[in-house]
């Protein structure tokens, strides 16, 4: 039988505060273990929470640029459950009225409609020896947003490309680290199958998938669910609806429990936290301060720079990457094709290669890919040599000016771009070329003096001088 997969992701972001949500303590990460913790992120009793103002404006801040609509009213719930990491044994989080709900992430063609996104406070951390456990409350308390999709999402490939998405939007909103190994960004999924050309809401049984630390292992978990599955409905079984843990050595995804119903946690509004409002001009303020977010930072760079679409969305995915090419192409506003040719070529190869999050990590500044395109532009180098050369500028960590002169590649090597220019040279100057043509010796010098001055005197003078003589006759015969 055939099956589709229907996919929803949860997201939790640490969202970058100095403190944690309801107490004064800080959120250093690394810092030693249970070091910056306080009765209230322990959850003596007595204690009372405060809300930390900077929380609830990131908050907004990210659900406005999802496009959600901002609830008005802030209410939280007690989540009740008992965990060893978890000292209150109830986690503050909001419940019927999440802060943001109805927003959207566009995909290339696609929307993927964003349900929910609400605050909430982490729990700690368990570090599990051989045979006892320790635990970290530093963690405790730690704000977060979790961002909740509806099951819209159709394949592993597409859960992928949502994920880097919302990234690329949460870098440019600069709310969180966004590290997925610090913590900072975390991800679950759900994943049911539904019979091929079923009605939309037939839904089948939804299980969720847990301990995924990169986006490739969600991709790999959702692969690998979507296979067992399948494998199970078509021996005639039934998925059980539960959570499972990805493996990511294993490659497989394993049983952890059955999956809990929202009424097995006793939500209840927290009566510590007095709901409140924000106002309009609030929420507006926020939205006025929204930076350019990558979709409207694409259509600039289509105007601006004359770069296609794809090349633009391709450009603007990243924050980093559309920074990079903003510092580039601000004084070389006619090399913008050039530039992003470059970026989206080269040096998107190697940041594959080395497996790198961001451009910054390549330690090849602005300075020295514009170095690199004025060595070519200038008939310098060819470019089969500035891909050498930037090669050896990556594993050195120089810049290509002063490597390219200190290899010799400045004299010019590629003798088909010496001609190229030659023949230019006369070309522009063809009453010296017709005078050396009928026996003006000196004319010569002047055409060399010319073709060292186009190549900014890359080419040696001899070398000149013979390339030059050999064309002329050439075009003599
Ligand atoms: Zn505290």
């Amino acid at each position: 039988m055939t099956y589709v997969p229907v996919v929803g992701l949860e997201v939790h972001l640490q969202l970058k505060t100095a403190s944690k949500i309801f107490c004064g303590c800080p959120t250093t990460f690394g810092a030693p273990p249970n070091s910056q913790v306080c009765p209230v992120c322990l959850g003596f009793p007595g204690v009372l929470p405060v809300l930390n103002r900077q929380v609830l404006a990131l908050g907004i801040r990210v659900a406005l640029a999802l496009t959600c609509r901002i609830s008005p009213r802030i209410v939280f719930h007690r989540k009740n459950y008992f965990y060893p990491d978890l000292p209150k044994s109830f986690q503050i989080s909001q419940y019927d009225l999440p802060l943001g709900n109805d927003g959207f992430v566009e995909l290339a063609e696609r929307k993927i409609r964003i349900r929910r996104a609400h605050l909430e406070e982490d729990a700690g951390k368990l570090i599990h020896g051989e045979d006892h456990s320790l635990v970290d409350f530093n963690r405790t308390g730690v704000p977060l947003l979790e961002i909740v999709t509806e099951p819209d999402l159709a394949s592993p490939e597409e859960a992928h490309l949502y994920l880097k998405t919302l990234k690329g939007i949460l870098e440019y909103l600069e709310v969180s680290d966004c590290d997925m190994e610090k913590g900072s960004l975390r991800c679950d999924t759900n994943v049911s199958l539904k019979a091929a050309g079923s009605a939309a809401d037939s839904l089948g049984t939804k299980v969720e998938v847990k301990n995924l630390n990169s986006f490739r292992a969600v991709a790999r978990a959702l692969a690998y669910e979507i296979r067992r599955q399948a494998q199970v409905l078509d021996e005639g079984g039934r998925v059980a609806q539960e959570t499972r843990l990805w493996d990511d050595a294993a490659g497989a995804t394993q049983a952890m429990r059955s999956k809990e119903y929202a009424h097995d946690y006793r939500y209840f509004p927290e009566p510590d936290l007095v709901p409140f409002t924000v106002s309009a001009e609030e929420i507006e303020s926020v939205r006025r301060a929204l930076p350019e977010l990558p979709r409207a930072k694409a259509q600039r760079f289509v105007s601006r720079y004359g770069l296609s679409l794809a090349d633009s969305k391709a450009l603007t995915a990243s924050k980093g990457t559309a920074d990079y090419y903003e510092a580039c192409v601000k004084g070389q506003p006619a090399k913008g094709k050039g530039l992003a040719n470059w970026i989206l070529g080269e040096l998107a190869r190697e940041m594959n290669e080395r497996n790198l999050e961001s451009i910054g990590q390549l330690s090849f500044p602005p300075e020295s890919l514009l170095e690199l395109l004025e060595l070519i532009d200038s008939g310098r180098i060819s470019g089969k040599m500035a891909k050498e050369l930037f090669a050896q500028c990556l594993q050195s960590g120089r810049r290509p000016a002063e490597l390219a002169k200190e290899k010799g590649l400045s004299q010019v090597a590629d003798r088909s771009i010496l001609e190229e220019a030659a023949r230019a040279v006369i070309q522009e100057h063809s009453q010296a070329a017709a005078d050396y043509r009928t026996g003006k010796g000196q004319a010569l010098m002047f055409l060399v003096g010319q073709l060292m001055r186009r190549t900014q005197g890359a080419a040696s003078p001899a070398v000149s001088q013979e390339i030059l003589r050999e064309l002329l006759l050439e075009e003599k015969r």
